[in-house]
């Protein structure tokens, strides 16, 4: 059974309960990196995974709280203590290798694999089909080239995640039915900012797109001073999960 485990439930912002954005995903695939913020490396070996592990590294946006760990990550595969042998898959959104090539040519050799065959992907209209995981993704209402992805696996399971953004159709399209929606929450409903969620919007986008489980993630500081699952209850009610650091979730 997949199973995943969050390695940042916070933002760019620090915050002693909450690291930067990722989520690691394990299953009969291999593992796969979904964003990987400051510090999401270092989560990975707590929850026992190192960075010679990952089989594929997703990005929803290239925002810093996002990617600040992709270099560090290339940068250890190459002079870590075992050099990595397996091939690594970067994949984004639109826009991803455009900006893969000015991280490339600011740090050179310093990431240039030498031992591993490294891959970069857009994940546009078609999807990635990866083993028994089939990677699809749609735009979302954050910055241009922002996109959510749907995991599907063979035997019909799915999980979304949102990445950034605002309240749009494709997030509830991308969402549909799915076993679990893994959505932002930056601010409480007090605060709405736009280009992304307030719990009761998150609320609403579980409620329509008829998913079986809503996991709230990407919460600034404030929203530990709210009662953030009450204000997303209002509106859906299915379960609600409040994400914590290496939480471990299955799908
Ligand atoms: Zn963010
Ligand atoms: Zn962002």
């Amino acid at each position: 059974m997949p199973e995943l485990v969050i390695l940042g439930s916070g933002t760019g912002i620090p915050s002693l309960r909450r690291g930067a954005p990722g989520i690691l995903l394990i299953s009969k695939n291999g593992r796969t990196v979904i964003d990987s913020g400051s510090g999401a490396m270092r989560n990975m070996l707590k929850a026992g995974i190192t960075y010679r592990e990952i089989d594929l590294l997703l990005y929803t946006h290239i925002h810093p709280d996002h990617t600040a760990d992709l270099v560090p990550i290339l940068f250890a595969c190459k002079y870590g203590d075992l050099p990595r042998e397996k091939g690594l898959t970067c994949a984004g959104g639109p826009g991803f290798r455009r900006h893969f090539n000015k991280i490339r040519r600011l740090y050179g050799s310093w990431i240039e694999p030498a031992t591993y065959p490294l891959t970069i992907k857009e994940i546009l209209s078609k999807p990635l089909q990866w083993g028994e995981m089939k990677v699809s993704s749609k735009s979302m209402t954050h910055l241009p080239g922002s996109v959510g992805y749907r995991i599907e696996w063979s035997d019909g399971r799915s999980v979304v995640i949102s990445g950034d953004t605002d309240v749009c159709e494709n997030i509830v399209s991308l969402a549909s039915g799915a076993d679990l929606l893994i959505l932002e929450c930056s601010f409480p409903d007090e605060k709405k900012v736009e280009g992304h969620l307030t719990p009761s919007l998150a609320g609403r986008i579980a409620r329509e797109s008829g998913c079986r489980r809503l996991l709230l993630t990407h919460l600034y500081p404030v929203c530990d001073q709210y009662d953030i699952v009450h204000q997303c209850r209002q509106v859906y009610s299915g379960e609600v999960i409040l994400g914590e650091d290496l939480m471990r979730i299955k799908i």
